[in-house]
């Protein structure tokens, strides 16, 4: 008998109807993947026990033995991975990972720059609601009217006059390769430190697919649960010299006791990344997304920056008469996952804005290529431009469960291997 399923089966049956909707949908949210089965071993692993407080050789708590071992590979992998001198695995989230950097080099009230949340920054870029709009004088940039990629000139004016003593690069909704380089530039004419959260693509930089902002930044902050592939958290990489300061800002700074089931997953994720597949995985993630992006372009949809060349992109639904939120509910229907999602200068509001952004992690993972790249850009537009249409929304989930039936995620994959 399962004893989860015996013990508690309201939290068994929520999870097993969860890992149906991951096994029969598609997954297109932009920040969300399959893990591998040995990330999820490692994760829900006998680690969850153990309490950890401080670094490895250094902890508040006794039997850190075998933690220890893990948290120095999770942190020597990081380092590896991504050309780092310095890493810090533990943040429990990406929000925590770039909290600790704005303790590490600003005070209370300093003035920073970070991209718009209506263009495709993040909340923690400067939201006045979130804690670095609260504790500090966000200054917003953009992307420009025309192209819809990030207006340089703009930013350099900006930190020109602000004279920020961080600018934050990195994004959460931009579709185009981010030039680290002009970020390094402006930062430096103006004196400002660079703080780069490459939280969306990082699994493209471990892959050498966009370029590192690793040599040029101050800090680097990612989530480890999107392109790269790993279970849910944070981590940050900096040169050696700011390593004591995140470190503390870290824990105590913002977190208690590190999450050592988390950190282990981590490390089998970096593992991962090392490895040859992982580079043929991303490619395939580009070059997934730049199939959908043509099919749906071919469709007549209009993207944002007219394409990608990254692993997601942002669709304006307005020309087939629905808006981001209703084109989510009719694509759920179907069985596609994808998020409603601001476009830049959007004149709709941000809980029914023109877009919905799509991405590629996820399907590729499960194995899929441009040719299932290309019926999933037909599904989508078939079912947004028959909004009402319910029955052509089933037909298209039964065509949908269909084809990911050949397409196993790795926890099934792992049963089969199994049996
Ligand atoms: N930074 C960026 C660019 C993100 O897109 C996200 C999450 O979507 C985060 C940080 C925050 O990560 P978390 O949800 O782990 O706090």
């Amino acid at each position: 008998m399962n004893p989860l399923r015996q013990q508690d089966p309201d939290i068994w049956n929520a999870i097993e109807l969860e890992a149906e909707r991951q096994r029969d949908g598609l997954e297109l949210i932009a920040s969300e993947n399959y893990t591998s089965y040995a990330v999820m071993q490692a994760a829900g692993s006998v680690l969850t026990n153990k309490y950890a407080e401080g670094y490895p050789g250094r902890r508040y708590y006794g039997g850190c033995e075998h933690v220890d071992v893990v948290e120095q590979l999770a942190i020597d992998r990081a380092k590896q991975l991504f050309g780092a001198e310095f890493a810090n695995v533990q943040p429990h989230s990406g929000s925590q990972a770039n909290t600790a950097v704005y303790l590490s080099c600003l005070d209370h009230g300093d003035t920073v720059m970070g991209l718009d949340l209506a263009q495709g920054g993040h909340l923690t870029h400067g939201m006045r609601l979130n804690i670095s709009g609260i504790l500090y004088n966000f200054v917003s940039y953009g992307v420009d009217r025309e192209t819809h990629r990030l207006d340089f000139d703009q930013i350099a004016s900006l930190a020109r006059e602000h004279k920020p003593k961080l600018i934050v690069a990195g994004a959460s909704a931009y579709p185009r390769e981010i030039p680290h380089d002009k970020f390094a530039e402006i930062a430096n004419e103006v004196g400002a430190k660079l703080m780069v959260d490459m939280a969306h693509y990082a699994g493209l930089v471990a892959a050498k697919i966009h370029n590192s902002p690793v040599p040029v930044a101050d800090y680097v902050t990612t989530t480890t649960h999107k392109t790269l592939r790993g279970p849910r958290g944070g981590l940050i990489l900096s040169k050696e010299e700011h390593g004591k300061l995140i470190n503390r800002n870290v824990f105590p700074g913002t977190q208690g006791g590190p999450l050592m089931h988390v950190i282990a997953g981590k490390a089998v994720c970096f593992g991962e990344g090392l490895q040859d597949d992982y580079l043929q995985y991303s490619q395939s993630v580009v070059d997934n997304a730049k199939a959908l992006a043509e099919t749906l372009m071919g469709t007549g949809l209009q993207l944002v920056s007219g394409g990608t060349d990254n692993h997601l992109m942002l669709v304006d639904v307005t020309s087939l008469g629905l808006g981001g939120k209703r084109a989510e509910a009719v694509l759920d229907e179907c069985g596609i996952t994808v998020n409603m999602n601001m476009i830049p200068f959007d004149e709709r509001k941000p809980m029914d804005p023109s877009g919905i952004r799509i991405g590629t992690p996820a399907l590729t993972t499960r194995g899929m290529g441009t040719d299932e790249m290309q019926r999933v850009g037909n599904w989508i537009h078939k079912a947004l431009s028959n909004a009402d249409d319910a029955s052509l929304h089933q037909q298209i989930r039964a065509e949908i469960k269909e084809m990911t039936n050949g397409f196993p995620v790795p926890a099934d994959r792992h049963a089969v291997a199994e049996a």
